[in-house]
């Protein structure tokens, strides 16, 4: 069932943008969209700009979502912000896990876990980003790694967590390094990962959407999104120039 999935395409602007510059980015989406009435897009901007998607983006074919969100309701928790604070942005999405901030802030795949359990149960979409880094692979153990990461929200909250969510493939060596996985290494993975949670929950493993994400541009695009595993793309650095977004949007 997952390829008759629609292509969904999620931009990650990381702390990029300005008022100005978002503006004109999501307009030139928009604009691009028009054209290309399948394809499903989420824009993952910086907190700050969430009230400003809310008023450009209600009632449009693009939905909006965060970077990060706390694993706390509420409380003393200084530069923190809360899902139901992203709920009242009309906030949809949120990235989970993403390398740059696991890596640097050192969250842990638990932490990670209570981050997406706690999305969901706000009624948000978790995008659950995993991947190796390169020494990972060249051991040849990334699927081990991967394993190791959705294994953990299993055993914390069981395999139906996944219904309905978004996962990420991310090798860490591909993001924002010009070189993606080729579509062999992709779909391989992403066949792993589904695999992984149908055997914990087969009808979540039905609705999970598989993105892939690292270094997606306009060329590589074309045959990764043709995959009928490859559910998708988040891209981070083509999604802040409107042709090049558009026209990985075409790809799909
Ligand atoms: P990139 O970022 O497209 O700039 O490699 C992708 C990501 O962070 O997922």
């Amino acid at each position: 069932p997952h390829s008759a999935f629609r292509k969904l395409v999620v931009a990650n602007w990381k702390m990029h943008g300005s008022l100005a510059f978002n503006q004109a980015l999501v307009e030139g989406y928009l604009q691009g969209l028009q054209a290309l009435p399948q394809t499903d897009v989420v824009v993952c901007v910086p907190y700050p700009y969430l009230a400003q998607m809310q008023s450009l983006l209600s009632g449009s074919r693009v939905a909006w979502g965060a970077q990060n969100l706390a694993k706390y309701e509420q409380g003393a928790y200084t530069g923190e912000v809360s899902a139901d604070m992203l709920r009242d942005f009309g906030v949809q999405y949120v990235i989970i896990g993403h390398s740059e901030r696991s890596t640097a802030y050192c969250e842990s795949d638990e932490n990670i876990a209570e981050k997406f359990m706690m999305a969901k149960r706000h009624g948000l979409t978790p995008i659950l980003c995993v991947g190796e880094t390169l020494l990972e692979r060249e051991a040849g153990v990334m699927e081990r790694v991967v394993g190791k990461q959705l294994e953990t929200i299993i055993r914390l909250f069981g395999g139906g967590a996944f219904t309905e969510a978004i996962i990420s493939y991310e090798p860490i060596w591909a993001i924002g390094t010009g070189l993606a996985a080729t579509a062999e290494q992709a779909v391989s993975m992403h066949q792993f990962i589904r695999d992984t949670v149908a055997s914990a929950d087969q009808a979540a493993a039905a609705t999970l959407k598989i993105l892939y994400g690292g270094s997606v541009n306009p060329q590589n695009a074309v045959q990764l999104l043709n995959q009928k595993e490859i559910d998708g793309a988040l891209v981070g650095r083509c999604s802040l120039d409107v042709e090049q977004f558009i026209k990985i949007c075409q790809a799909s």
